[in-house]
């Protein structure tokens, strides 16, 4: 069972308690009030780290996406225009004309 961090309203002092994910420790083994409070400390910083991972991989997964682009279509362009000729290659995939000026 996972280890949950509270703080007692009462006597203000923090403890730990053992429980299920769906469940809540039921009262403060200091002075047992019921007035008690979970205490947050690891979630967000995992939180933190998923959206900081994820950024960092679609930033990189895009900018190879791109590279990889950029290495790929001269190489397609050339195998095309070799077998089909240059007019065909430019009425039929105009996307994969070299030039940069549109
Ligand atoms: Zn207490």
């Amino acid at each position: 069972m996972p280890l949950y961090d509270y703080r007692c309203e009462t006597c203000g002092k923090p403890f730990q308690a053992k429980h299920g994910f769906n469940e809540s420790a039921s009262a403060c083994p200091n002075c047992a009030s019921v007035d008690i409070h979970r205490i947050i400390t690891s979630a967000p910083t995992v939180a933190r780290g998923m959206v900081t991972l994820a950024g960092d991989s679609r930033h990189a997964s895009k900018e190879q996406l791109v590279d990889k682009w950029a290495e790929e279509t001269p190489k397609l362009r050339k195998k095309l225009v070799d077998k089909l000729g240059e007019d065909f290659v430019n009425q039929n995939a105009p996307h994969l004309k070299p030039s940069q000026d549109e």
